[in-house]
């Protein structure tokens, strides 16, 4: 640790913070516009003092720069289209109408104009919009934005630095627009954005700006030499500018690797990184490259995305070694403080001592600026700080929640024998054939059933007192009744339970589990003003009782067909939460795993014959660089073969997983070895039971064949279509018949009459087979 008095003083900074507001103020206002019950001008003013009390904050937190331009209605890279002017055709009128309504326009569509696509932002459970570029893309700059809150914080006596999507970075999300060559590169449209950022920095440095921020996380991901090139080129051609502010280029969510020379050397007066520990890395590729000598380096060592306090004393040490790095240090977060939640301390449902070991985006703002000042005026000053915060960390250390030692015994004893099934494929699959007895091209859904109105009533209800657990039971039970009877009416050979008493695939299992914490205002941005409240994986996993056999058995008890039992897979339980960083995400999984063990050990011997163990979170937990993917997939994989390996050979496994590009992980989806895989196919035209085909998947596929996103109904030639088009891929023994995901959001009459006609679909295809 560092106790050495530096003469300069070290400062802290954030990349970015919640959009939000306290009580989701953002949500309400902007929700409140689309229906009309709130103005333009209300929005207006709402969103301006959301951003005036995020200044504010900050400011009387320490931070003597604050960012600005990282608000956003809806998504900043979306912003960042309409900054340089990559409006979609079909949006253009709207835009020119009226700015705001086609701005919303693009976001979320209009009767005749499909909204742009919305994927993931890196790793994270951000989704942002994706720009669509193409070789006639004329770009036009659009600063009013960034120049508004520049001086809208400089008005308040701020000073501000604005954050913008980098160049590079806002190419590489890009994707050829509607109509355009697939294989179009957006990227080769690099010296025509050049000139619009250009004019951007001009309009912000006289409007007041010191330095502005090109956030290029994309170059920690795996860039081939002409992407480095466009960088090193774009940051040469920013960097020559005359008429610009000081530029920091900030990288997060990983290590720099081979783009750290190429903007070590560009004429930028600064750079963020990453230093993290999965990113640990850069540090030691920093010392190797020299340093930064004579720029600006903004540090990330507080975790940005992950909700757990500091260890006060390694970040302390990393920046003692950077400090000798660069001619000015900043400690930051790794990463804007978009993606955890405002406040910890308003969760006061929680023990208050495990509540110690929380820091959301204000805890995590104070820990960068007591880091600061310890630097500044040497640790002695930070002393009572670095106490509490030892001592903290040392009680998660010592909690029972976090050590309990069956858990951890359990998880020592796994073999490899704990994790194969006892028969291969070939083997047991007939055997499953004899005990199932279904017809060729069976039928099934993915789980759930609409949720009614009168479901969430009742979960209203039940929360409020007004109906006691027994009154709540008997209305999921009944809800049941009603799925299970449509089902045999309708003529589907495996069934489902239909998921009624579940509010969510991975919260329901994280509320029986003990080591989850749930949160009451936790939370964060998934897209839009669509916000999720992801459980925390805090300590030791496992399962105190029975989670799904009593509904899966009562399902079973109405009908002679078999019910599938439905669990949540352990990537996807991590995936979509707040996951412990004191012990590798692999023993978290393999925790996981073993109590959803138990739980399929107890269907079976509840009669249960068919169990889905859903993973749809697989695919987008594959690490950013193709080094990492290995070591990911194999404790993946592994932890789905633990929770489904113990089952019978009779016993059917399925596993579903919704719409990605699965190209790189189709070895792995063979290593989970489930029975069956089902999948999102419908809107691809069943492009990946292909796929799946030429990459020699052995087992059984179920490649969705209705479109569950839209309330539209396909006859049952259109899904006769489609199941002639999967059977192209899969021989007709291994072919399931079943719609994309997610029912759940539909409504009834449109399920009953999808349904319907994919059973006729599927009759009238079996008789030709
Ligand atoms: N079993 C879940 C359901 O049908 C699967 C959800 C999903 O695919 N994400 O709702
Ligand atoms: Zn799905």
């Amino acid at each position: 640790m560092t106790s050495k008095n530096t003469a300069t003083a070290v400062r802290a900074t954030v990349y970015g913070y919640p959009r939000q507001g306290p009580d989701r103020e953002l949500k309400k206002a902007v929700e409140g516009y689309w229906k009309g019950r709130v103005t333009a001008d209300a929005l207006r003013e709402t969103a301006a003092d959301l951003r005036r009390s995020v200044w504010r904050e900050l400011t009387e937190a320490g931070l003597d720069e604050v960012p600005t331009g990282d608000f956003s209605y809806y998504d900043h890279v979306l912003d960042t289209s309409v900054m340089v002017g990559a409006i979609p055709r079909r949006h253009r009128a709207a835009v020119e109408t009226d700015a705001l309504d086609g701005y919303f326009a693009m976001a979320r569509g209009t009767q005749d104009a499909a909204p742009l696509e919305m994927t993931k932002w890196f790793d994270t459970n951000y989704h942002y919009l994706v720009p669509e570029l193409g070789p006639d893309t004329v770009f036009a700059a659009d600063s009013r934005k960034q120049v508004t809150e520049l001086s809208e914080a400089r008005a308040l006596g701020h000073t501000a630095r604005p954050v913008l999507v980098g160049p590079v970075t806002y190419l590489l999300l890009a994707k050829p627009a509607p109509g355009v060559d697939p294989g179009f590169e957006p990227l080769t449209l690099l010296d025509r954005l050049l000139p619009v950022y250009a004019e951007v920095l001009a309009d912000l440095q006289a409007a007041g700006a010191e330095w502005i921020q090109l956030d290029e996380p994309a170059l920690v991901q795996d860039r081939t030499p002409a992407e480095l090139n466009a960088a090193a080129r774009a940051y040469r051609d920013l960097g020559a500018l005359t008429d610009r502010p000081q530029l920091l280029v900030a990288t997060y969510f990983g290590r720099l690797g081979e783009a750290l020379p190429v903007l070590a050397k560009a004429p930028v007066e600064g750079l963020a990184m990453d230093f993290t520990e999965a990113a640990a890395a850069n540090l030691d590729d920093l010392a190797a490259a020299g340093g930064l000598p004579g720029k600006r380096l903004v540090a990330g060592v507080v975790n940005g995305r992950n909700i757990w306090i500091d260890n006060h004393e390694k970040s302390l040490a990393t920046l003692g070694t950077l400090l000798g790095l660069a001619d000015r240090v900043d400690v930051a977060a790794s990463c804007s403080l978009l993606h955890v939640p405002l406040d910890a301390a308003a969760e006061r449902d929680i023990d208050p001592q495990i509540g110690r070991w929380l820091a959301f985006a204000r805890q995590k703002t104070a820990e960068l600026v007591t880091l600061a000042r310890g630097l500044t005026h040497g640790t002695g000053i930070i002393a009572a700080e670095l106490a509490a915060n030892r001592a903290d960390l040392a009680s998660r250390t010592g909690a029972a929640l976090t050590h309990d030692p069956a858990v951890r015994a359990r998880a020592a004893a796994v073999t490899a024998a704990d994790c194969r099934r006892s028969q291969p494929y070939p083997e047991r699959s007939a055997a499953q054939r004899a005990h199932l007895g279904l017809p060729p091209l069976p039928t099934t859904t993915i789980g759930s059933f609409p949720q009614t109105a009168a479901l969430r009533t009742a979960r209203a209800d039940l929360r409020a007192g007004r109906i006691d657990e027994a009154a709540y039971e008997e209305r999921i039970a009944a809800e049941i009744r009603e799925v299970v009877g449509y089902q045999e009416k309708a003529g589907l050979d495996v069934l489902v339970h239909g998921e009624a008493e579940r509010n969510d695939m991975v919260q329901h299992f994280a509320e029986r589990l003990t080591g989850y914490l749930a949160t009451r205002h936790g939370w964060v941005q998934s897209y839009g003003t669509r916000y999720v409240r992801p459980p925390v994986l805090a300590g030791d996993v496992s399962r105190p009782e029975p989670m799904t056999v009593r509904w899966t058995r009562y399902a079973q008890s109405l009908t002679g067909r078999p019910v599938k039992g439905m669990l949540t897979g352990p990537v996807t339980m991590l995936a979509w939460s707040f996951v412990r960083d004191d012990q590798p995400l692999a023993d978290t999984a393999r925790q996981v795993a073993l109590a959803l063990r138990d739980e399929v050990a107890d269907l079976e011997a509840a009669g249960t014959a068919v169990i889905q163990v859903d993973e749809p979170a697989l695919r987008e937990t594959l690490p950013l660089r193709a080094a990492d993917h290995a070591a990911y997939l194999a404790w993946a994989t592994e932890a789905f073969r633990l929770a489904t390996g113990g089952v019978r050979p009779d016993t059917q496994i399925h596993t579903h997983m919704c719409y990605a590009e699965f190209g790189d992980i189709l070895p792995a989806i063979d290593d989970l070895d489930a029975d069956v895989i089902s999948l999102e196919a419908a809107r691809s035209h069943m492009r990946v039971a292909g796929e799946l085909a030429a990459a020699g998947y052995p087992r059984e596929v179920g490649p969705g064949v209705y479109d569950i996103h839209s309330p539209r109904v396909p006859d049952p030639d259109e899904i006769e279509a489609l199941i002639r088009a999967a059977l192209t891929a899969v021989p007709a023994e291994r072919l399931w018949v079943n719609p994309d995901c997610g029912l759940k959001t539909r409504g009834w009459p449109e399920t009953c009459t999808s349904l319907e006609h994919l059973v006729a679909a599927a009759h009238r295809v079996r008789r030709t087979v």
